[in-house]
């Protein structure tokens, strides 16, 4: 049995229950990195989002088919491999490895389809192909291929962009169709690109000549040979409603004559003490600056994630703190709750990952649950969360009441996320009482007199009265044992 679970459709601009092409499979295909550079902290607002809403998914009962692809061959990309001396695959390889070791610090679920567009070439020859059989597509003398706005009735139906306006935007929109090329309308844009100079060595032979293909292409050749017949959920950020995600329905609906995807999720950006991030600007965050300031990839997965997905939100370092304290909150119940039912983290969350406790009850956790299923409404979660928390007194319970809200508390920890392991908790400092300060007062001094025996003799004393000492570089501190 599965529960519904709501998402707004950019398409129809409403919530709308979830319900899959086939049975309990639900395909989801995210637009995924341009593997040239880290990915920085606004581009993991978007894939952290998408890896709440494929956990609620499957918390939900569902089984989740997800693929994610890596654009490793556009102008960026290219031009990085020139600035470098460097080739392009070796380029993309590498900004790819750092962007799976990111995603996993994040504890990011890894797609189980990870396609890359240059090893898709052939697919997207092919449907230029279809589209320039059936009229959808031109080429032009310079061995180009467009595709022809005004052809698609549809065009514009996912952004609702008037046909005029599209004709002054559609041009500016997109970096990646910015080049010098002979299209027939401004609004037409680019599937084939035909060898420039500045492309180097990165070229393909096509029907048409040497050339490489759109970007917005190797989407729509991808999503199809991975999720054909699970078309249901395709997502990204806000910005490539449009041109990229309209380009991918026009490209992909012509071809087939058929809906691509039902269901369009677009996330919000982020901006960074009030504005864009950019690099001029000094706030462009990747995971390891905001870990140099000493906050581990689980504190900024909660800022990031904490706001409602379909709103801007603004990021400050004064959000890691209220996140750190939240953290300590959610993982102290989780010690607790665990605790008193006999249970181990690990084991729980790997079980609830391969499908079990799904159908268990929610308990006080219902409205939590309510709220994440409800277009990841993840602030109103957090709230229900600890609102129950509050109310619940791990100390009164017998194991088997505990074990029934570890379990329901667990799932929506699972479906958020959060690895409670990253979550450092301080103990709280000590009252010292006053011959424990002088004892360990007397013993530094011996060791820094090097006499060794007064100094392990005072450590012991210590020890048997409960005190334990930690030596640090420049000092001592006591803890309480
Ligand atoms: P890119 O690597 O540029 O293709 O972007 C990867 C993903 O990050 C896409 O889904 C973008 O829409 C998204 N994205 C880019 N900038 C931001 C931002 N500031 N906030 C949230 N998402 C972003
Ligand atoms: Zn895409």
């Amino acid at each position: 049995m599965m529960s519904e679970v709501f998402f707004h459709n950019t398409l129809s601009r409403r919530a709308e229950p979830i319900e899959p092409l086939k049975g309990n499979v639900i395909g989801m295909y995210c637009c995924g990195p341009t593997v040239y550079a880290q990915a920085h902290i606004g581009n993991f607002r978007t894939f952290l989002s998408q890896d709440v809403m494929r956990r609620t998914l499957q918390v939900a009962g569902y089984k989740v088919i997800h693929v994610r692809n890596l654009t490793d061959v556009d102008d960026k990309t290219i031009k990085k491999s020139h600035e470098e001396g460097k080739p392009l695959n070796e380029v993309t390889e590498h900004w790819t490895r750092v962007f799976h070791r990111d995603c996993e610090r994040f504890n990011m679920l890894p797609p189980q389809i990870e396609p890359k567009a240059t090893e898709h070439i052939d697919e997207q020859i092919s449907m230029i192909t279809t589209l320039l059989d059936k009229g959808y597509a031109y080429s032009t003398d310079d061995g180009s291929v467009y595709f022809r706005v005004s052809s698609f009735d549809d065009y514009g139906k996912l952004s609702r962009l008037k046909e005029r306006e599209l004709t002054t935007s559609a041009a500016d929109a997109s970096p990646n169709d910015s080049d010098e090329y002979e299209r027939d309308s401004m609004a037409d844009f680019v599937m084939w690109k035909s060898r420039k100079e500045d492309d180097g060595d990165v070229f393909w032979e096509s029907p048409w000549g040497e050339g490489r293909p759109g970007w917005h292409l190797e989407c729509s050749a991808m999503a199809m040979k991975y999720l054909g017949s699970h078309l249901d959920i395709h997502s990204g950020g806000e910005d490539l409603i449009f041109p990229h995600h309209e380009n991918e329905i026009a490209q992909s609906e012509c071809s087939c004559n058929s809906q691509f995807f039902r269901y369009w999720i677009h996330c919000a950006h982020l901006l960074v003490e009030g504005g864009k991030m950019s690099k001029s600007l000094n706030n462009f965050y990747t995971v390891d600056d905001i870990e140099e300031r000493g906050f581990p990839p689980v504190v900024l997965r909660y800022a990031l994630t904490s706001g409602a997905y379909r709103q801007t939100i603004n990021f400050t370092m004064d959000s890691l703190h209220a996140a750190q304290s939240a953290l300590v909150r959610l993982k102290r119940f989780s010690d607790d709750v665990l605790q008193a039912a006999g249970l181990k983290r690990t084991a729980l969350l790997k079980a609830i990952n391969k499908g079990k406790h799904l159908q268990d009850e929610w308990g006080d956790f219902a409205p939590a649950w309510e709220k994440l299923s409800h277009d990841l409404n993840i602030p109103g979660a957090l709230g229900s969360i600890f609102t129950a928390i509050k109310g619940t007194k791990t100390a009164n319970l017998n194991s088997e009441e505990a074990a029934k809200i570890a379990i329901a508390y667990h799932k929506l920890i699972y479906a958020l996320g959060y690895n409670l392991d990253q979550v450092v908790i301080e103990k709280p400092k000590a009252d010292v009482p006053e011959e424990i300060e002088d004892l360990a007062k007397q013993r530094w001094e011996a060791k820094q007199a090097k006499d060794w025996a007064s100094s392990d003799q005072l450590r012991d004393e210590l020890q048997n009265r409960g005190w334990k000492i930690l030596d640090r570089k420049d000092g001592y501190e006591l803890e309480a044992l």
